[in-house]
């Protein structure tokens, strides 16, 4: 193994939303439309149209005080993609994986239409989806024109804090390494790098995984 990994770093997150805006501009998405529901978490979720999404889920501590987590989510760029597995069942290659580890929907899942659920259902995270407008499945990329052409992922280049970082195996899990001690130092032992041996998208979070999913 080797190839690109992303380091999110959740306690660095201030919820600008400027990785899911950079996202949507460089792959040319256009908005989802949405209303207002009780939360800044919009849309609701993921969908064709939408790659990441930074989720907002809200905590109460004691003496009328609340904590906030945001959570920039997306597909993880899983290092054995369940999705592919899935996906090669039925058609051989419509889901790809680059030599430095981009997980890509290609066009051959134009012809997953009726199967595009169980691909779905296949990922640990539910990260798949049908685009209606583009008529395949999609999710991020890793804005693999990107990098390859030498530039960091739209999300990357627009995060103000380095809450997102990228880079090579090496640089990545040494800067992940760095930044969790410094978590634990501040946050205790429930700090810690989720799935690390699983995925690409490092995510370091310091409660459990569900309280970044919803508010209390
Ligand atoms: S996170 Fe889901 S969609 Fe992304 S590579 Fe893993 S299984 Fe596939
Ligand atoms: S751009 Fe960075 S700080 Fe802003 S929401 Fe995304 S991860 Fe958080």
């Amino acid at each position: 193994m080797s190839g690109n990994f992303f380091l999110i770093d959740t306690t660095r997150c201030i919820a600008c939303r400027g990785c899911q805006i950079a996202c949507k501009q460089w792959n040319k998405l256009p908005a989802t439309k949405t209303e207002q529901y009780g939360s800044y978490q919009n849309p609701v979720e993921l969908d064709g149209n939408t790659y990441r999404l930074v989720r907002f889920a809200e905590h109460p501590l004691k003496e009328n005080d609340v904590v906030w987590y945001f959570f920039s989510d997306s597909c993880r760029h899983c290092l054995n993609p369940p999705c592919k597995s899935k996906a090669d069942q039925i058609l051989k290659d419509a889901i790809t994986v680059t030599d430095f580890g981009a997980v890509i929907f290609t066009d051959k899942t134009s012809a997953l239409r009726k199967n595009w659920k169980i691909i779905k259902h296949a990922c640990p995270w539910s990260i798949p989806n049908w685009s209606e407008d583009k008529k395949m499945l999609t999710k991020c990329h890793m804005c693999h024109d990107r990098v390859e052409a030498g530039l960091l992922p739209a999300c990357v280049k627009a995060c103000p804090t380095d809450a997102l970082m990228f880079g090579d195996e090496m640089n990545i899990k040494e800067i992940a390494a760095r930044h969790l001690n410094a978590a634990r130092k501040r946050f205790g032992d429930k700090a810690r790098i989720l799935d690390h041996n699983e995925v690409r998208a490092l995510y370091l979070v310091v409660d459990d995984y569900e309280k970044y999913l919803a508010s209390e």
